[in-house]
């Protein structure tokens, strides 16, 4: 008998993560993520789902950012019945994000059929509020670490991977009466320099792998990022700029948030007002707090006062936020999306990207085809960014700090291998661009000695058991 992993996603490029399982007559989805960036690439969340969602039996997901999860809704719609196993933390996020998505996808469908803008006739949301609320009543949380049933033979467990509040690789086992094998599926992999989160569980044992490869061509800088991100924070306020932070409520907007109290309470950097412009950044610090198996016990009090700056404001409503971009420096803005694919970030853009005295900080993975990572290879030279169809001037000043993403680089994705106590036989890097993943199965190969190809070299994958 064989497993067969088909890569419908996630295979050239990081997002729209999905890894079909097929075991005879059984079919499961390793993620169910949405695509995103350039609408080519957007247009693939509108294509026929194949094979038919009715036919899917369960779907595990490793995390809960939304080009792992958000297809979730759309996946309902179009006939999926079955569950939807995570970990605790995953099922938390999840709620709130699918829920914002499904009323972000309502709002964006309402603004171009009021103002034309679009060009379908009448535009339609990728999936609605109802939708979402059916994929979240279909959530089954599950503790991690022990195996739990999937079908007859199979088997299926979380181990903590370190990138999000949840985020777990997946181990599918399979047994016969004679043979037994573990597929590993990484998903999105964190490393040990969070301030907030613990690193990915090491030791793992498996026969085959299914690795991320977001950073396989890269290494991050070792720089001392608090320093580097205290120089950026005082150089902005001495001009008396706004420092504008892209980035996620659920996640990096802890991490940031943590380090800049930090910062003040060892006086390395003034006070000023530190706004986090998000309609879910209560949750999702509260959420944050109550899942400390994923945090290190060194990040901070239950009270959440560690996670905040000592002039902390959060906008929630719509409102509010724009009264935070109407507001003068120095103050730090906290928004999303991270990447700039949309969301109130491009309104704060446009307000301070014309003035040298701001600031724009890249704190996590810009994927390639998102103006965010337009931004970041052009910023030398650009003069204009188009914002919401029209030019906007770029003359703030543009940074990166890479240490501070969420993903493990490819020194740290080696390592975890290295750090397994059975190592696989073959791998399979997917989750990144075709170069970076060729780079680290490369690498995987010279290292180890290990059979490794890309999923963008092989989309369908077949393991005898
Ligand atoms: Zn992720």
């Amino acid at each position: 008998m064989s497993i067969s992993l088909s890569f419908l996603g996630a295979a050239e490029g990081v997002t729209g993560s999905r890894c079909l399982v097929e075991f005879g007559k059984n079919k499961w989805l390793i993620d169910c993520g949405l695509f995103q960036g350039p609408k080519a690439v957007r247009d693939r969340n509108r294509e026929d789902f194949q094979p038919s969602p009715s036919r899917i039996q369960n779907i595990i997901l490793t995390h809960a950012h939304l080009d792992h999860s958000g297809y979730l809704p759309r996946i309902f719609k179009e006939g999926y019945e079955g569950s939807i196993f995570c970990t605790d933390g995953t099922a938390d996020l999840c709620r709130i994000l699918l829920r914002d998505a499904a009323f972000l996808e309502e709002e964006f469908a309402k603004y171009a059929n009021d103002t034309k803008y679009s060009n379908h006739d009448p535009a339609i949301p990728l999936f609605t509020s109802e939708d979402a609320e059916k994929a979240i009543a279909h959530i089954e949380p599950f503790s991690r670490d022990e195996w739990h049933q999937l079908a007859e033979g199979v088997c299926f467990r979380f181990l903590r991977a370190g990138h999000i509040i949840g985020a777990s690789s997946v181990q599918l086992e399979f047994r016969t009466k004679f043979h037994s094998k573990v597929i590993t599926f990484s998903g999105d992999i964190g490393h040990n320099r969070s301030f907030v989160l613990r690193g990915p569980q090491e030791g793992i044992e498996t026969d085959f792998l299914v690795i991320e490869g977001t950073y396989g061509d890269r290494l991050t800088p070792r720089s001392d990022v608090l320093e580097e991100f205290s120089e950026i924070y005082r150089r902005t306020v001495e001009r008396g700029g706004v420092l504008v932070i892209p980035a996620f409520a659920v996640g990096r907007a802890q991490e940031v948030t943590f380090m800049i109290r930090l910062l003040e309470d060892q006086g390395r950097i003034p006070v000023v007002p530190v706004v986090l412009d998000s309609p879910m950044s209560i949750s999702a610090m509260d959420i944050c707090l109550k899942h400390q198996e994923d945090r290190l016990p060194s990040s901070g009090r239950d009270d959440g006062s560690d996670f905040k700056p000592r002039q902390f404001e959060v906008s929630a409503t719509t409102d509010q936020s724009m009264m935070t971009c109407m507001r003068d420096g120095p103050m730090v803005v906290i928004s999303a999306s991270g990447m700039l694919n949309g969301g109130r970030i491009l309104h704060h853009l446009k307000r301070r990207l014309p003035y040298a005295k701001n600031t724009m900080l890249f704190c996590g993975y810009q994927a390639e085809g998102t103006k965010g990572r337009f931004l970041q290879e052009n910023a030398a030279n650009l003069e204009e960014l188009r914002i919401h169809h029209q030019p906007v001037k770029v003359a703030a000043e543009i940074a990166t700090i890479t240490q501070l993403s969420a993903h493990a680089d490819q020194e740290e994705l080696l390592g975890w291998i290295a750090k397994m106590t059975k190592k696989p036989k073959s791998v399979v890097v997917n989750h990144g661009s075709p170069e970076s993943q060729k780079k680290l199965a490369q690498l995987i190969q010279e290292r180890f000695g290990i059979k490794a190809t890309s999923a963008s070299e092989t989309p369908k994958v077949h393991i005898e058991l």
